[in-house]
């Protein structure tokens, strides 16, 4: 019997396909079989795809208007929803989340592109008012080549993120994808080059983070840098980009707790709670991964949130579950230590390993979880899992609930659930956190909300209209404007 051809994804430079012998399998976790293998690129790719990048720019991509600009990216968002549910497949099959979610990841990448291209037409500086015969202004420039470094949870969602209004602002842009996620990035790059977009203007160079990822953030002609991903490598990569001297953008990882008060309906919350925390099975940077409630309502919230775990669906991500599997197998042995770890300090409510039954034998599965009587001498407490892992802690006062969520060193996200405006008010400024979500959680994943993450969850600003300025630097222009007789 002949083996399946397995489809082969190459980097995309200048608008061409690279050949390559060198290859990385890339696995489904649904049951951890390769379907696909994608060029493993190293310095040699990064080195041609700076220079592409640098050559767009230089001869086409700077003169163009943001009117210019604009149309194309609205023809991308074009393209990527002609191309949603091929999208939405491929984007399940890489990353092994349920298909429903794919879906949104599709529709919000091209909510990005058109939310640019909108935006870059309102981009102006400033006039600055000095003594008469004196005239000075600001302009909003790009930068030239950005280099943007993504994590596989949220791939297509993320390069939409970092690349539109890179591109909007007029930058090119080199991509390197994660290497166990990385083909909605290639299929991006084939829908940019039909809407338009110069070749040259967005190339992407798949491989590992230590090759590819460590050549484009040493890269002495790239002007700036946009890293997503874990705390651990954003070091690196600022440390590189403190080399060369440019800027960087690090959207890092996160503990972020809910607080949940004693005067709010608690039930209410259930339903954002559960999803904030099982969403791709807990792989989200702003996973609401800590549970901080008010004593009194402790029990009946804690019960609530177990009924509603027992009942989620886990599967292949094509079935559409609730749940699907985590993206390796690495990262499942992660999840599975810190659930070992829970099982000994902590007390475990609902799930705390493996599914069981035949469906998960093959597959990165772990069951959603709950770990009560949590505290913050636990490594659960304090250490970012990344995984269907919800940890309960109790408070007895406003002060007690602020210290609990400030004891770890992130500062992602946080929720607040309370009827009382007056408490709402005072936490959302007293939190330190970069979003601060009141009675929901995740403000429905706007592309005009500026997000960003305060401690060390990053530096820096994606999203909104914050994100086109970060793409662009000012430049001051001073004008005498008297003529002597
Ligand atoms: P990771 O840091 O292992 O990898 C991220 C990217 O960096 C990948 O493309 C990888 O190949 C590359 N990389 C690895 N080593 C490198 C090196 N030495 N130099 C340059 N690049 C290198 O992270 P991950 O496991 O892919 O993603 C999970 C992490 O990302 C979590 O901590 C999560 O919280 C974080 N994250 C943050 C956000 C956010 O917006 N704040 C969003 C998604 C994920």
């Amino acid at each position: 019997m002949s083996e399946a051809v397995i489809p082969e994804y190459t980097a995309v430079i200048a608008g061409k396909q690279v050949p390559t012998t060198r290859w990385i399998d890339v696995l489904d976790p649904s049951n951890a079989r390769p379907f696909a293998r994608v060029a493993r690129c190293g310095a040699a790719e990064v080195q041609s795809a700076v220079q592409a990048a640098r050559h767009t720019y230089e001869t086409v991509w700077r003169f163009t208007t943001p009117v210019e600009r604009s149309r194309i990216c609205h023809r991308i968002a074009d393209g990527l929803r002609a191309e949603r549910e091929e999208l939405a497949r491929l984007e399940t099959l890489d990353t092994g989340k349920p298909l429903g979610q794919a879906r949104v990841d599709a529709d919000i990448a091209a909510r990005y592109f058109d939310f640019y291209a909108n935006a870059v037409e309102a981009l102006g500086g400033d006039t600055i008012q000095q003594q008469p015969g004196r005239l000075a202004f600001t302009l909003r420039e790009p930068y030239g080549v950005c280099g943007h470094i993504i994590p596989w949870n949220y791939p297509l969602q993320i390069a939409a993120r970092t690349v539109a209004p890179a591109l909007a602002a007029g930058n090119c842009c080199v991509l390197k994808p994660a290497e166990d996620a990385p083909l909605t990035s290639l299929r991006l790059a084939d829908i940019v080059e039909q809407a338009g977009l110069p070749p040259g203007a967005l190339n992407v160079v798949p491989g590992l983070g230590e090759e590819a990822g460590a050549a484009l953030s040493a890269h002495p002609d790239v002007d700036r840098l946009a890293f997503t991903g874990s705390r651990e490598v954003g070091e690196a990569v600022m440390a590189a980009a403190a080399r060369n001297i440019v800027p960087v953008t690090l959207e890092l990882g996160g503990k972020s707790p809910h607080l949940v008060l004693p005067d709010f309906d608690a039930a209410r919350a259930v339903p954002q709670i559960v999803e904030s925390i099982t969403e791709h099975a807990g792989q989200n940077c702003s996973a609401g991964s800590r549970l901080l409630v008010h004593r009194s309502v402790h029990d009946e919230l804690v019960a609530a949130l177990a009924e509603e775990f027992r009942s989620l669906r886990i599967g292949p991500g094509l079935d559409d579950p609730d749940l699907g599997p985590l993206i390796s197998a690495r990262q499942r042995d992660r999840v599975l230590g810190h659930l070992a770890d829970g099982r000994r300090t902590t007390e475990v409510v609902v799930g705390g390993g493996v599914p069981r039954g035949d469906l998960y034998d093959e597959g990165f599965y772990v069951e959603p979880t709950i770990l009560d009587r949590v505290t913050p001498d636990h490594r659960v407490f304090n250490e970012e899992i990344f995984g269907p892992v919800l940890c309960v802690s109790v408070f007895d006062t406003l002060d007690e609930a602020v210290a609990l969520a400030e004891h770890t060193t992130y500062g992602l996200a946080a929720g607040i659930w309370t009827s009382d405006v007056t408490t709402a008010h005072w936490l959302a400024q007293r939190l330190r956190a970069g979003q601060v979500f009141v009675n929901n959680y995740s403000a429905a994943g706007g592309v005009e909300l500026p997000f960003g993450g305060y401690r060390r969850s990053g530096i820096g600003v994606e999203k909104g209209l914050e994100a086109l300025r970060e793409y662009t630097r000012c430049k001051t222009v001073a004008i005498h404007a008297q003529i002597s007789s």
